[in-house]
């Protein structure tokens, strides 16, 4: 009954310092967003005491029985949400998702083809250091140096060359809409199961702002801390019942144990949450923010893959301004915005330096944001990264603290977790 202040004031304090920085500071990181109160409430519940291997009906333990009530409700919400036929909801998260189709779909030493890196993929799309990169053999598609947009002659090609099992579209840092259908086409010719990766997104095709990779996917993977706005962890979905049966042996007892019950209970409030008219509206105007940041940008003289974006994220080229990734990541925290380093395609920057940062409007449209705050971020990020170039990597610390102030002060305007 103690609580957690009394109980463990150390850590207590990091807790109370982490939501302190999260008011005061603008969070620019694409693939995070602010959970609502009712999710961090389910997340923080007793349902965490409970061990409930199996599925809804089908445990190993006893007392699962009201357990089995959100777990449902999760499944439930979530193939209302993307208008699938199956959903497990049991990855602890998005990397585990992804790990669970392969266990589900293909056997090490299976050619499977993703995207590098380098051009926006992930890790778990057969990335070398990656587990899938070690156990599979894993091609990789990029992006055309010419448009940086995915080069869908060459994933072709490689599929003909290389006849992988398995064909991967999404990633981490890709602005613009992937063509599904195309994608379909290609696995089609080579008769690979196509995965789409859809964690960045999800909350966009949720909102009906985004296409839906179905019905061109087999099987598509998520987050559902991102766009989603649920609690950090990881979803699977097919319309196949062959697929899904297998899936649900491939997380368990495949790869997982016992599901994280409060976690997933976190799962079914954020996707009823996404199912309400407020969430259409919400995930259109991520992107009209997005959009708006990005031309702001651009006009204070950067460049942007691509050259702008039709979701959440862009990727800045600072090239223009002779500036590196990291130093603008760090010079932007020390003014309260806060964003990482990120490669862009073809960069001549090793990873721990990049060319670019990458920049997402989700949490700060979950704060209230609009267009015209997003301008005026642009404004503020340009005068940061003009201080940069001005000054090296010091950059300018007089703009950085008046950045600083009234980023505050638009903090202020949008408090966060009131009360709380
Ligand atoms: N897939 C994509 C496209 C991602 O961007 C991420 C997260 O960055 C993941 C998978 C992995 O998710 P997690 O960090 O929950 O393992």
């Amino acid at each position: 009954t103690e609580s957690l202040a009394t109980r463990d004031p150390e850590l207590f304090g990091s807790i109370t310092d982490e939501l302190g920085r999260q008011r005061d500071e603008i969070e620019l990181i694409a693939s995070e967003n602010i959970v609502s109160r009712a999710v961090m409430e389910a997340q923080g519940s007793v349902m965490t005491n409970k061990y409930a291997e199996g599925y809804p009906g089908k445990r190993y333990y006893g007392g699962c029985q009201f357990v089995d009530v959100a777990e449902q409700l999760a499944i439930d919400r979530a193939c209302a949400l993307f208008g699938v036929a199956y959903a497990n909801v049991q990855p602890n998260s998005g990397s585990q998702a992804n790990q669970g189709v392969f266990t589900a779909l293909i056997k090490p030493g299976d050619t499977i083809l993703g995207m590098n890196l380098a051009s926006g993929g992930h890790l778990t799309h057969g990335a070398a250091p990656n587990q899938s990169g070690k156990w599979f053999n894993a091609i990789q598609y990029g992006v055309r140096q010419q448009d940086n947009l995915i080069d869908y002659d060459q994933v072709e090609a490689l599929a003909v060359e290389h006849q992988p099992k398995l064909i991967i579209a999404g990633g981490s840092a890709v602005p613009r809409q992937i063509d599904f259908a195309r994608f379909r086409a290609i696995a089609d010719k080579v008769g690979a199961y196509l995965m789409v990766d859809m964690a960045h997104f999800a909350g966009l095709v949720a909102g009906g702002v985004h296409p839906s990779p179905f019905p061109y996917a087999d099987v598509a993977t998520t987050t559902t801390h991102k766009t989603l706005r649920g609690p950090r962890g990881g979803m699977i979905l097919t319309n196949s019942e062959e697929i899904a049966k297998k899936i649900n042996s491939a997380i368990f007892p495949g790869i997982q144990g016992g599901p994280l019950m409060h976690v997933i209970a976190a799962k079914a409030v954020a996707f009823g949450e996404a199912l309400r008219p407020e969430f259409k509206a919400y995930a259109a105007q991520v992107i009209k923010n997005a959009q708006a940041l990005a031309d702001q940008l651009m006009k204070g003289g950067l460049d942007i893959v691509t050259g702008g974006t039709d979701t959440h994220v862009m990727l800045v080229d600072l090239r223009p301004k002779g500036v590196k990734g990291n130093a603008t990541e760090k010079a932007l925290g020390r003014a309260h915005i806060t964003c990482n380093k990120n490669g862009i395609p073809f960069d001549p920057e090793k990873p721990t330096i990049t060319s670019g940062v990458r920049l997402g409007t989700p949490a700060g449209t979950t704060r209230g944001f609009g267009e015209a705050e997003f301008r005026q971020i642009g404004q503020w990020i340009v005068e940061v990264v003009d201080g940069l170039a001005a000054n090296g990597e010091e950059g300018n610390a007089h703009v950085e603290a008046a950045v600083k102030a009234k980023v505050e002060a638009l903090c202020q305007k949008f408090p966060l977790y009131p009360g709380l």
